[in-house]
């Protein structure tokens, strides 16, 4: 009996830090609606991710289960990929707020994957502050063709590392490496598995 406690101990300890990840849906989730007949844009809580809200430019960009499936799939693959000891990309989700936009925007100056300096580009996600997103709605109105993951993955590496890495797989900043470029690409499979 005693070795079969010590291993199921062991198997507890071994599942990693997902399955802190709060089941309780509150009851304030439900209060937090998109109202298709109120003024847009809307703020809308997040299900599941204690204080993550998003904001919505219309009631189908992008109902909030939605969201929160998209940012359990993140943190999963993440958590596959790199772990996530000290839950600072946990605590980056449980606060992020994701402002999402039909349009895209034009932006001064950026950065291509492999960290080419880029001029007066479309921009389709940047993030804002330590926890807020801008991002486009993506090609054919699916999140998984949209940039938020790649968005919280500089999120993520801030909350980490204490630097956003803006020029990716470049040597100019640090943080983001081909693993962060090949987990956003795995993560995003996953998502279209649920038809996001
Ligand atoms: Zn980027």
């Amino acid at each position: 009996m005693i070795f079969l406690s010590i291993i199921s101990c062991f198997t507890c300890s071994g599942h990693g830090p997902s399955v802190f990840l709060s089941n309780e849906y509150k009851p304030i989730y439900k209060s937090s609606a998109c109202d298709p007949d109120k003024p847009f844009p809307q703020m809308i809580l997040i299900p599941f991710f204690e204080h993550a809200t998003q904001i919505v430019p219309n009631c189908q960009t992008y109902p909030k289960y939605k969201t929160a499936l998209a940012l359990f799939v993140f943190y999963h693959k993440w958590d596959e990929y790199f772990g996530d000891r000290n839950y600072a990309v946990m605590g980056m989700l449980e606060k992020v707020m994701i402002q999402w936009d039909t349009n895209k925007k034009v932006g001064k100056r950026g950065y291509s994957l492999k960290g080419e300096p880029l001029k007066d580009v479309k921009i389709i996600g940047r993030v804002e502050t330590n926890s807020m997103t801008w991002v486009w709605q993506g090609y054919n109105h699916r999140i998984s063709q949209s940039a938020l993951f790649h968005e919280l993955v500089h999120m993520s590496l801030r909350a980490k590392h204490g630097t956003a890495d803006p020029d990716h797989e470049g040597t100019k900043y640090r943080g983001w490496t081909s693993a962060h470029s090949a987990m956003i690409v795995e993560s995003k499979q996953m998502l279209r598995a649920f038809d996001l």
